[in-house]
């Protein structure tokens, strides 16, 4: 067998012996990204759009987006821990990959062997890379992050203004960008955003020459003064919806099948799972199906979601276990006729925003969650077109 056969014949494998399987569409994440870039672009000046890939790319696996990001034109990268930039530096390895949690305390080498950009968050992180430069004896490059009211990292009010005011403190760097981040970008009219980018704005011209980016997904949605020079998306990319409240322009890249493992029925007032927390009202068969919380599937879904079988709704009832939930199935009788058949949990009728809704989080937790337990299916709606 080729390997590519062996490769199929170990997925369908997988596949059958798993109780819940996760699709990810990488074109649909590829066709996003390029739709970020192109808000970016019809500023009229070339605005780069780079890709945020922290935690496993929002839960949708790192090393199978970023090469097909890097394959759609991408060429920035963003992560938040330097082991997810080492994992991503294997399989994209001519593009700059970002550290936004900056520099730990003698990691300097493996920065600098991986070939890994900082995010440097405060002077003394700046200080450390420059020595580092030094020591190295070749100028590398950095991110200065600024501060402008997220108040968790970035160079306070007064390190940027020595900065600004001693540009020597960069010698032996190479400025590759300037950076902050918005408070609160998915709501336009909050007047926090327009004191942020006055804050980014009064940063930016004392440092001229280096790029700069401040953008987040629903940033991008801000308008052109927003941009800069680079986008900076993650949420968005993976179809989180960036304009809450609003219809949702981005693709849905992901979606979740669980199996039904039994089906069974039960008596009016019987009640169903741990904690007796649901009650039938009549004689109902019940569904148990193979995902629970330590899948991801918050417990806080409790007696508030539905999942899908043939486009019908089917109500979660009872507490979620964690490898199981149960669901009632009593007006669809193909369920019980259908063993192992996989319900919809994620997907075209209910996406991670509407889950998020359900269990009373947002999105990114939802998709960061997904579990590790599911077979993971990656498909290019791209690709077959
Ligand atoms: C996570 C993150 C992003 C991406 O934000 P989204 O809302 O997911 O688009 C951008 N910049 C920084 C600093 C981040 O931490």
């Amino acid at each position: 067998m080729s390997s590519s056969a062996d490769q199929a014949a170990s997925e369908a494998a997988q596949t059958r012996r798993a109780g819940a399987i996760l699709t990810v569409d990488l074109g649909a994440i590829a066709a996003n990204w390029r739709g970020l870039r192109d808000a970016g672009r019809a500023d009229g000046r070339p605005v780069d759009c780079a890709a945020v890939l922290k935690a496993d790319a929002y839960g949708t696996g790192a090393a199978l987006v970023g090469p097909r990001l890097a394959a759609a034109g991408c060429r920035h990268f963003f992560v938040a821990h330097i082991d997810e930039g080492l994992a991503l530096r294997a399989v994209v390895p001519d593009h700059p990959i970002y550290v936004l949690n900056g520099l730990l305390p003698s990691t300097e080498p493996d920065f600098v062997q991986a070939g890994l950009t900082p995010v440097l968050n405060h002077l003394n992180q700046l200080n450390a890379w420059r020595a580092a430069a030094q020591r190295y004896n070749r100028p590398l490059d950095a991110v200065i992050h600024v501060d402008t009211g997220m108040h968790r990292l970035g160079f306070s009010p007064e390190e940027a203004q020595a900065l600004a005011a001693d540009r020597g403190r960069l010698r032996g760097l190479r400025l590759a960008l300037l950076m902050s981040h918005l408070v609160v970008s998915e709501e336009p009219d909050n007047p926090i955003n327009g004191e942020q980018l006055s804050r980014f704005r009064s940063f930016v011209r004392t440092m001229p020459g280096a790029p700069a980016s401040f953008a987040n997904s629903s940033g991008i949605f801000l308008g052109p003064d927003y941009h800069f020079d680079m986008l900076r998306p993650g949420a968005a990319l993976y179809g989180i919806n960036p304009l809450p409240g609003r219809p949702n322009p981005m693709l849905t890249t992901v979606t979740l099948h669980a199996r039904i493992l039994q089906v069974r029925r039960i008596d009016a007032l019987q009640t169903v799972g741990y904690g007796a927390a649901w009650r039938s009202a009549r004689p109902s068969r019940v569904a148990t199906i193979a995902l629970g919380y330590a899948d991801g599937y918050f417990r806080t879904l409790i007696n508030r979601t539905h999942v899908h079988l043939g486009g019908r709704k089917l109500a979660v009832i009872g507490r979620i276990s964690m490898d199981l939930v149960t669901v009632d199935v009593t007006d669809v009788p193909e369920a019980e006729s259908q063993p192992g058949a996989l319900v919809e949990v994620l997907g075209p009728h209910l996406t991670a925003d509407d889950l998020a809704e359900h269990a009373r989080t947002n999105a990114y937790e939802v998709m960061t969650a997904l579990g590790r337990r599911y077979a993971r299916v990656y498909v290019d709606s791209e690709r077959h077109a």
